[in-house]
């Protein structure tokens, strides 16, 4: 196979996997044509009003202020004396889109809008409004006309602040709220002179929707303990009182109002949401007015948390649901049809109703769910061919028949709830309702309830609840029934692609095999064989109407392991190698192969395997002759990699600033660099002329300055004087100077190397806060003693350059024609490089979790919001530590005299071998942020592997984060319009924790690595030679 052949097929492989995620993973789960399901009784209330405040944490609204009065107090009066309360439980992600969907349309966010770009409606769906006869809504842009052009007919009303004039709650978010109160009470007003909205307004079915986002824009900008948020909190308890007793005089007090107030997520202490901490997921729910119940006294109640003693309410019954059951509880109140694709199970605690009521109601959402059920059944089994199709047992046709035999017989005989109330069935009933455990959990108790213990059946209420466990737990199989089969195939192309490189990689760097041309009838016999399989596997995708892109999947395979077949004699060849080997040592070497991958693998979800890693690093040198041949030189990488497996365990959220740390990291970086001038004037090194010196003392100064710039710019940020102007002059020119300068140092490998680190240290220095200013350090001084022990590695196939290294030059290294062939220590050599890389990214915790970013490190910057430069400096600061690793390895490709072609493939390998592995591990359920970083896990692989020829998995990138952009994006732009005001200081304590950089840092992230990746070679290349690092790079 010519190159770019080569290159075309891998660059098809690797995108075929990165699109496949998304089509094996993030597909939607909806499902249309159901018909819609309705109590036939009369309902309780006429109208709904439904309150959202944004972002509102469960324990801000219940608990009591520091004096001992309740923070909301008209709320809290509520669920003293005439509602229900409870805690709604979210689900992640945490978000304002996906939190409103689960309350109005009554299921979670389906993670396919992930892959369509967070468009509005990348489905259609059914929402309550869409359902009720008319509805009316006030608040944000970003929320009200999702709903509003899903809704089939023209009766739904949106009243949205437009997106520019948010900025008058540019000063006080909390005159977000005030807007919406007033806006709802001049609508009131003028509808009494309008006869047409009068009468609308008296309908029944009628639902009022008040989206209030003071809470959340208060939460993000001052943080949830902040005096702002619980005054605003206070605020919308003053103004749902307002409303409350407004539409109770406007409707004459008819008792046909239903009131809900909940919110769409929480806050994390630090002003974020997203994920799925409690802070963030636990959500206040109180309801009343007609139909919802009073208060239950109770004697003592039982929950895990400790919440209601520190709120004082342990003698209210407290009833947590899971988000999706208040769009049931809404439609039961007013009487609408569930929405069609709802999940919730109806609360029936919040109901003041009639038993019968009760049982109608529940008997309808159960019925509404196997509706759902029963769709996507037949749409599967409409494309699989029936001897292949495998249905979900638990509801066959006749099981359905079954339940729902029995529920309407219990329903004739009123037997609704009355069952003896015996140990099991209390069991039951609570594994039944604490569903918001994992749900298969929840569901496999279920099941078990209903096959084991009869008397759970007794009961109408549990019967439809058991039904209702069965039928999601059905929908959920049915939405997965194609993920193996297609997760194989996919599988089956990578493992073929990979063993495909691993084969190039023998043939052209190793002598393992003697070239033997195989003859021409085999290989034509091969082809016809290989063309037949594909032609079997189209024509059974064929007959099952399966889309295109199953074809792709199902097809790839095919050419790839015809690839792999036809270098058959290579693999003889190497078995026949291998075989000749001792066993024990072979398995060893595949042990240690497996378990440094896995090692990789982990150290993505968990930082601290990577100080496991370098322990076993740092023992390397002592098991191998190294230890006898260089001690000094062992014994430092040893203390280095110790120091830099201190790293991967501090923390990363939530830690405050430590400037005396960056002045240290400073000063340490400024006495190295003396001594090392000194070192040279000693030894009178011929190499250093002037000139060079020049532009190391312009390099130290610029780290002095940085030093300098640090402390004063947050002296400066503490006494609340702003940014000083010089500062930041300061500030950018090291930050230009210092990607040009060490271009300007001499050649010599060791002087090249310690320019680079010199300038970007002093941009580092500038975007530092704390600890992880020393981790460039340590980290380049491991990479030295790297380059060094690499070395002396080599010395054991006696071809070492050691003499020369503190000589040698790249002007003319790169004239090395003679490329020795590989050996098994190159793959340890790869593999350091690999998990050196994973350092520099994980070091310091800077992509591993989003919320991560702190944007006081680029206060000696810009001080501006603007998010678009600060995602790219602080893109700028987790690019540094790659930068000085992948100069490293360049280094010791030339000093190993390898093509780095040839490490190359095996780095590629490498990441191949993980990227399977993240296949498997992607989730499509959990948080935003998560899903991203599984799959910015793989593309990070990719471009790695890739480093500078996949421009198209941008694409998917961009695509992945849209949403999280957009829906930070508003808020965003809000706050650069605060920049018109001057006091920085001011303005610096508002945005302190806005976290919007993760996802303008992800989209900067691939194309930063990939520019990091050149860039650091041809730093070490000199312009010269720049015809030959493309050479290297493109073959
Ligand atoms: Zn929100
Ligand atoms: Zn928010």
């Amino acid at each position: 196979m010519g190159m770019p052949v080569f290159i075309v097929a891998g660059l098809l492989v690797h995108c075929v996997f990165l699109a496949s995620i998304f089509d094996i993973y993030f597909t939607s789960p909806l499902v249309h044509g159901m018909t819609p399901q309705q109590t036939p009784l009369p309902p309780p209330a006429k109208r709904l009003v439904l309150f959202v405040a944004d972002g509102l944490r469960a324990d801000s609204l219940y608990e009591l202020d520091s004096n001992g009065t309740p923070r909301a107090p008209f709320l809290r009066s509520i669920l003293e004396n005439i509602g229900s309360w409870g805690i709604s439980h979210t689900r992640v992600p945490t978000e304002s889109r996906p939190g409103h969907v689960a309350l109005i349309a009554g299921f979670y966010e389906d993670v396919s809008a992930v892959a369509k770009g967070w468009k509005e409606n990348p489905v259609e769906f059914d929402s309550l409004f869409n359902e009720s006869k008319y509805t009316w809504s006030w608040g944000s842009p970003d929320i009200l006309p999702m709903f509003a052009k899903g809704a089939s007919r023209d009766h739904v009303y949106t009243f949205c602040y437009t997106a520019e004039s948010e900025d008058f709650g540019a000063q006080d978010a909390a005159k977000l709220d005030t807007w919406v109160f007033d806006h709802v009470k001049s609508f009131f007003n003028s509808s009494r002179s309008n006869q047409t909205l009068y009468s609308a307004l008296n309908e029944e079915k009628v639902v009022l929707f008040l989206h209030l986002l003071g809470i959340d824009t208060n939460g993000h900008a001052h943080r949830p303990n902040s005096r702002e948020y619980k005054e605003n909190i206070r605020k919308v308890d003053e103004g749902v009182k307002e409303m409350a007793s407004m539409l109770d005089n406007f409707y004459g007090n008819d008792g046909k109002t239903a009131f809900i107030l909940t919110s769409d997520h929480g806050m994390t202490d630090w002003g974020s949401h997203g994920a799925g901490h409690p802070s963030e997921t636990l959500t206040p729910l109180v309801a009343w007015g007609a139909g919802v119940n009073y208060p239950q006294r109770v004697a003592s109640q039982f929950f895990e948390d400790n919440f209601l003693e520190e709120w004082k309410l342990e003698n209210l019954k407290r009833l947590d649901v899971n988000q999706a059951d208040v769009a049931p509880l809404m439609a039961s109140l007013i009487g609408v049809p569930f929405p069609l694709n709802s999940v919730g199970t109806l609360p029936l605690e919040y109901l003041n109703n009639s038993a019968h009521f009760k049982a109608e109601s529940i008997f309808t959402n159960a019925v509404q769910i196997l509706e759902q059920f029963k769709v996507k059944m037949t749409q599967k089994e409409e494309t699989t061919l029936s001897f292949l199709f495998t249905p979900f047992k638990p509801l066959s046709d006749s099981e359905q028949m079954n339940f729902l035999k029995k529920a309407r017989l219990y329903i004739q005989q009123e037997k609704y709830d009355e069952a003896p109330a015996s140990a099991n069935r209390v069991l039951c009933e609570q594994v039944i309702q604490l569903s918001f455990l994992p749900l298969e959990k929840s569901q496999i108790s279920a099941y078990l309830c209903l096959r084991n213990d009869r008397r759970c059946r007794k009961t109408m209420v549990s019967l439809c609840k058991t039904l209702i466990n069965l039928a999601l737990e059905g929908l959920s199989y049915y939405h997965t029934y194609d993920r193996l089969f297609l997760g194989l195939s996919i599988a089956m192309s990578f493992v073929g692609w990979t063993a495909y490189v691993i084969l190039v990689i023998i043939k052209t760097h190793t002598n393992l095999t003697k070239t033997v041309q195989s003859s021409d009838k085999e290989s034509t016999v091969l082809l016809y064989g290989f063309a037949f399989v594909g032609m079997i596997i189209a024509f059974f995708l064929l007959i099952q109407t399966c889309p295109w892109t199953y074809y792709i999947y199902c097809l790839l395979p095919v050419p790839v392991w015809y690839a792999v077949v036809k270098e058959l004699h290579v693999i003889q060849d190497l078995a026949a190698n291998l075989l000749s080997l001792p066993i024990g040592q072979s398995m060893g070497f595949l042990l240690v192969c497996v378990l440094g991958v896995e090692i990789l693998v982990f150290s993505f979800f968990y930082r601290s395997t990577l100080t496991v890693g370098l322990l076993v690093f740092a023992g390397w040198p002592v098991i191998t002759q190294l230890w006898v041949q260089a001690k000094t030189t062992v014994l430092i990488w040893i203390l280095l990699c110790v120091l830099l497996a201190i790293f991967p365990l501090m923390p990363v959220v939530g830690r405050e600033p430590n400037i005396p740390l960056v002045i240290a990291a400073g000063l340490l970086t400024l006495l190295i660099s003396c001594s090392y001038l000194a070192f040279f004037r000693k030894s009178k090194n011929r190499y250093v002329n002037n000139e060079d010196l020049k532009v190391q003392f312009y390099q130290m100064l610029s780290i002095a300055l940085s030093t300098y710039v640090v402390s004063s710019t947050h002296n400066s940020l503490q006494n609340k004087q702003g940014l000083p102007v010089f500062n930041q002059i300061i500030s950018w020119t090291t930050l230009v100077s210092s990607s040009v300068l060490p271009l300007l140092s001499p050649t010599f490998l060791f002087q090249r190397l310690f320019s680079i680190l010199l300038s970007l240290m002093s941009t580092y220095l500038l975007l530092s806060t704390g600890y992880e200013a020393l981790f460039p350090l340590v980290l380049s001084g491991l990479m030295f003693v790297w380059i060094n022990m690499e070395q002396e590695a080599l010395q054991h196939y006696s071809l070492s350059l050691k003499p020369k290294l503190a000589v040698l030059n790249f002007s003319y290294a790169t004239d090395i024609t003679h490329f020795r062939q590989l050996h098994l220590d190159d793959i340890r050599r790869s593999f350091f490089f690999v998990f050196f890389i994973v350092t520099a990214f994980f070091g310091t915790g800077n992509i591993a979790s989003v919320n991560s970013f702190d944007p006081a490190s680029v206060y000696c910057f810009l001080t501006v919001f603007s998010p678009f430069m600060m995602g790219a400096l602080l893109m700028l600061k987790v690019v540094i530590p790659f930068v000085l690793v992948s100069c490293a390895f360049e280094a010791v490709q030339v000093t190993t005299q390898l093509s780095s072609k040839s490490l190359f493939l095996i780095v590629l390998v490498i990441s191949d071998v993980m990227a399977l592995h993240f296949f498997f591990l992607v989730k499509d359920y959990g948080s935003w942020l998560d899903i991203g970083t599984r799959s910015d896990i793989l593309i990070k692989e990719h471009s790695r592997s890739a480093l500078c020829s996949t421009a198209r998995e941008k694409c998917i990138q961009h695509s992945l984060h849209y949403k999280s952009m957009k829906d930070l994006v508003p808020s965003t732009l809000k706050w650069a319009g605060t920049k018109k005001r001057k006091s920085s200081s001011e303005s610096l304590k508002q945005r302190g924790s806005l976290n919007i950089f993760g996802c303008t840092a992800c989209r900067w992230e691939f194309r930063q690595m990939q520019a990091a990746g050149c860039w650091g070679r041809l730093c070490l290349l000199r312009l010269d030679s720049v015809c030959a690092a493309l050479a290297t790079m493109c073959w």
